[in-house]
């Protein structure tokens, strides 16, 4: 049985507990979705996601509790998705970043709350239908090391890339019905 884990410190957790429950049925995948808080809890996971919400706050919380070095060992390990915020902390270039994936992440590349948009992005591995994709004071991917594939741009720049088994995702694809990037994330458990 597979075990999948929201990071549950901030943000919007409960739509992607949704999602990836929703996923996994359609997958006939059984298993377990943990929101989870404490070390322990991270050392039983076969997939973590970092949700969006407030990358600061998310890296002080992920400090306070001390899931920093766990969190670190299991980007060797298991698949991890982060999307907006979580995408921060993957990537470098930020104070609060984890530093995971070899992006360069800038904040708030869109501007204001008020910049937040919908567009519709081409992401060729998702199929030929395109992703309606939500950004939320969304990040962008300035950078990528040589071994990140991009996997979608918006507007020339990176708004969804992969290093291996991590995929970094600017935008929410847990607040959209379509699930195909949920999908794609749980594909990479049997890589
Ligand atoms: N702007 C937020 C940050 O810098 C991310 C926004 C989001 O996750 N929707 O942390």
């Amino acid at each position: 049985m597979i075990e999948i884990g929201i990071l549950s410190l901030q943000g919007d957790v409960s739509e992607h507990v949704f999602a990836i429950k929703s996923a996994m049925k359609k997958m006939a995948l059984s298993g377990e979705v943990v929101e989870v808080k404490t070390r322990d809890q991270l050392k039983a996971l076969n997939g973590l996601i970092i949700p969006g919400g407030e990358s600061t706050t998310q890296s002080k919380l992920i400090s306070k509790y001390g899931l920093n070095t766990e969190i670190k060992k299991l980007a060797d390990e298991i698949p991890i998705m982060g999307t907006c915020a979580g995408l921060i902390l993957l990537g470098k270039g930020n104070r609060n970043s984890l530093g995971l994936m070899d992006i360069k992440v800038k904040r708030n590349a869109f501007g204001r709350q008020r910049e937040s948009f919908e567009t519709d992005l081409r992401i060729p591995k998702l199929g030929k239908e395109p992703y309606h994709a939500i950004f939320i004071r969304a990040p962008v991917i300035e950078e990528v090391g040589k071994g990140v594939e991009v996997l979608a741009e918006y507007d020339g720049k990176a708004v969804m890339a992969q290093q291996d088994r991590l995929v970094a995702v600017a935008f929410h694809p847990e607040l959209t019905p379509d699930l195909r990037i949920h999908r794609y994330f749980l594909g990479l458990l049997k890589k």
